[in-house]
This record gives structure tokens, C-alpha cells and sequence, in this order.
């Protein structure tokens, strides 16, 4: 039931049925659905019966009756209560989402599931995306489940099960010298010319509606209530837009008391949306430096991060950051505490949970969720230098120095 998308800035109103991607003003754009409708049709008792994917909350998604649906299974992945990694941490009420038993092993499936369905029934041919990494496989094994040509761009230094994953998929892998946002030009020139469907994060209006069934399962994994603290981990945003849209939309409908407080996790080497919260100023693109969370490695979040600045004002959310060190050391205990592996970036958020908890931002008696976004299955084996990282301060930044060299 969607009936139209807004600009999130200019509030310019667009009708459904077409191919979008930002507003003539350069803003996102935000699906909206008549949720009065939603709301009758959608009861919480009744949801329980649905099918266990996220297409169970239809109502709320952008997909018109009877256009098709590309699905994998995705969604409806476990809310682990986290009792053994909570006691180390001092948190009697943390759980874990999950989101590494998603198909293609991350939650960018939630995304892109949706961004395929509505690409195919807006009648495209070929899809294409830049990537760190997940969303690219993920794009990938969509479109080969749609019958749609794939075109990845993935930075040159990408772990090499990716590339492999992707061209598995038949996916056509373009890897570019540089950062995501050098491949996020690339995958925009060629897509111009030979006019593909953009699924590049945020510039895809209906992407982040995939990924906001997330706040839908944790709510109704909690009997319909929300946790008092969300961990969503931040490169450009997506995920942390995503979420919060699913808990206010929720909010709206009348199936939870109360929103969550968000708290963005982002990695220090890029951590543009945390030193622009933290220094109330707005957000400047940064050089990046290395980090071992690849997925979180975004330097230029744009009027994405904007829009996640303007989020964390408005409902007093939080952001923090964590080093490479903390990282690696959470991905080793959610693992040795929780049977959990996790990527470095699917760990991120429990490291930036420490470094709140530290810096008192969160209440350790509250209900902690944290959104743990990947798979440990495709971190390659640390070559000799990488392994140094844990614990060695002087090879790790040995390490940054080379890759800024090989960046620049
Ligand atoms: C893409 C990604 C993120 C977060 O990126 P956003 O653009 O901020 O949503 C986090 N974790 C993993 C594993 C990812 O692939
Ligand atoms: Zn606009």
C-alpha cells in the first residue's frame, strides 16, 4: 500500500510507478503508505501465522499485490538473548539480532530482495551497485533469481570471496582502484550510459524498506515491544535510517508503546557521522583510513548522513566509535561467549556498545539490542601483517600507512 514517495528534504511529492533516485534537490526520497490501512489489516495476534520471511509485513513494504516477488528466504532471522556476553559486559538484558543467516549471509539481503522486486516489476533489465563487499553478493544472487543482469563495482582490495560469491551469482564484477564512494562513481557513469537500475544505497528509494523489517522482527520478537537501546552499526546510514523508520512507522500503528533510543556504530578510521554529532556541527567528508570493519569504511555519507544527524537530534540518539583493536576483540568474545562469528563489521556494534557503556551514553540496566550484520564466513585468513593488528599497535599502523599509500 504504497501511495507515494517524499523528498526527506524538500518534501516534493512523487507518484509510484516510475524508476526514482534522489530528488531534483539532491535528498533521498521516502516511500509512504497509508498506514490507517495498515493498521486494520496488519494485526499484531495475526502476524504470527504469516510466512516467516519479511514479506510477512507486506502492508508496510513498497511491492504492489500481485508484482513479484524476489525472495530467498530472507528475514526473520533469531533475537538471541546474549546472557554470557552480557555478564562479561556488566548488561543483565542484551540480545543479539542476528543477521548473519540471512542468504548471502548478511542483512543487505533485506535490501536488496526488495530493491529487485520493485526493479523487475518497474520493468529493468539490468541492476548494478558499488559495494564494500555484502551488498554486492547480495545484488548478485537477486538478479540471478530475477532473471536480471547484475554489474558490481567493488573496490580493488575487496576479500576475494566476495569477487568469487559474485561471479558465482553470473554477476559482472568490475573492481575499481580506490575507496566505495571511487567505485560509487564508476557504477554511476555506466549506469547513465547504458541506463541500468541504481541500487546504490539511499539513491534506491526501496532498499531501506527492506531493511526496516528489522525493527518490525525485534518488536514483534519482544511480544510487540521495543528493547530501550538499538546498536545499529553506521557507514552511511542506511541501516540506522532503516530501523528507525521501522520503530516510528510502529509507533504510528499503535503495536509498541515506545521507540528505542538509536545509537550509531561506526569504526573511528570513518567516522564522519560520529565527529559531526559529537562536535554539533554538520557533516564533513573525511579521508579515511584503513579499517579491519571493511563494510563500515564510508568516508562521505552525503545527505545520508544528514538524515541520520537530523534522526539522532531530533530523538536525542547517540554515536560512538570504535578502533580496530576493540573491534577484533568483540568479533573473539560475541564468538567465544555466544557461539556467534561474526565479520569484523558485523561485530562493530558490540564495540561501540563498550565504549558507550564507558562513557555512560547508555544505562547498562536498560534492554540492549545489538544488530550484529554479518557472517564470520567470509573474512579471509589474515595475511601475516593483518594478524599483527590485534596485538601489535606498531604493525597496525604499519598496516594503515600501506593502504593509505595504496589508496592514494
Ligand atoms: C552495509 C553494511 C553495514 C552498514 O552500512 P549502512 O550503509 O550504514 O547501512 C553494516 N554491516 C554490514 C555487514 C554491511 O554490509
Ligand atoms: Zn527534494
Amino acid at each position: 500500500m504504497l501511495t507515494h514517495l517524499d523528498c526527506t528534504k524538500c518534501e516534493k511529492r512523487y507518484e509510484p510507478g516510475r524508476v526514482y533516485t534522489f530528488c531534483a534537490c539532491g535528498a533521498p526520497l521516502f516511500p509512504r503508505y497509508d498506514l490507517a490501512r495498515a493498521a486494520l489489516e496488519m494485526r499484531p495476534g495475526h502476524l504470527a501465522l504469516r510466512e516467516p520471511t519479511m514479506w510477512r509485513y507486506r502492508e508496510v513494504l513498497p511491492l504492489a499485490e500481485g508484482e513479484e516477488r524476489v525472495s530467498l528466504g530472507e528475514g526473520l532471522t533469531p533475537l538471541l538473548p546474549a546472557p554470557r556476553l552480557g555478564a562479561r559486559l556488566g548488561l543483565p538484558r542484551l540480545a543479539v539480532k542476528e543477521e548473519g543467516g540471512n542468504p548471502t549471509g548478511s542483512f543487505k539481503a533485506r535490501g536488496l530482495s526488495m530493491a529487485v522486486s520493485m526493479a523487475k516489476a518497474l520493468g529493468a533489465t539490468d541492476v548494478c551497485l558499488p559495494s564494500a563487499g555484502n551488498a554486492g553478493s547480495a545484488l548478485a544472487a537477486y538478479a540471478a533469481a530475477a532473471g536480471l543482469r547484475a554489474h558490481v563495482f567493488l573496490p580493488r582490495d575487496v576479500a576475494r570471496l566476495f569477487v568469487m560469491e559474485t561471479e558465482a551469482y553470473g554477476a559482472h564484477v568490475e573492481t575499481v582502484d580506490g575507496l566505495i564512494t571511487d567505485a560509487g562513481r564508476a557504477c554511476a557513469a555506466q549506469a547513465k550510459e547504458h541506463g541500468w537500475y541504481e541500487c546504490a544505497t539511499l539513491k534506491e528509494p526501496y532498499r531501506v524498506e527492506g531493511k526496516k523489517t528489522m525493527g518490525y522482527e525485534i518488536a514483534e520478537q519482544m511480544g510487540w515491544r521495543a528493547p530501550d537501546v538499538v546498536v545499529a552499526p553506521a557507514a552511511v546510514g542506511e541501516t540506522f535510517i532503516a530501523a528507525h523508520r521501522g520503530f516510528a512507522e510502529m509507533e504510528r500503528l499503535g503495536f509498541i508503546p515506545k521507540r528505542p533510543l538509536m545509537a550509531a556504530a561506526q569504526a573511528a578510521p570513518a567516522n564522519a557521522i560520529t565527529k559531526a554529532w559529537r562536535d554539533e556541527t554538520a557533516i564533513a567528508p573525511l579521508k579515511i583510513g584503513y579499517t579491519v570493519a571493511e563494510g563500515l569504511a564510508a568516508g562521505n555519507p552525503g545527505r545520508k548522513g544528514d538524515w541520520v544527524l537530523r534522526i539522532l537530534r531530533e530523538t536525542g540518539g547517540v554515536a560512538g566509535q570504535a578502533e580496530d583493536e576493540e573491534i577484533l576483540e568483540a568479533q573473539k568474545m560475541l564468538a567465544r561467549t555466544e557461539g556467534i562469528w561474526a565479520g569484523p563489521t558485523g561485530s562493530a556494534g558490540i564495540a561501540v556498545l563498550m565504549r558507550l557503556l564507558a562513557d555512560k551514553q547508555v544505562d547498562p540496566t536498560s534492554t540492549i539490542c545489538v544488530i550484529v550484520s554479518e557472517t564470520g564466513l567470509k573474512t579471509e585468513a589474515p595475511p601475516p601483517s593483518r594478524e599483527a593488528i590485534a596485538f601489535d599497535e606498531a604493525s597496525l599502523r604499519r598496516l594503515v600507512l600501506e593502504k593509505l599509500g595504496a589508496g592514494s
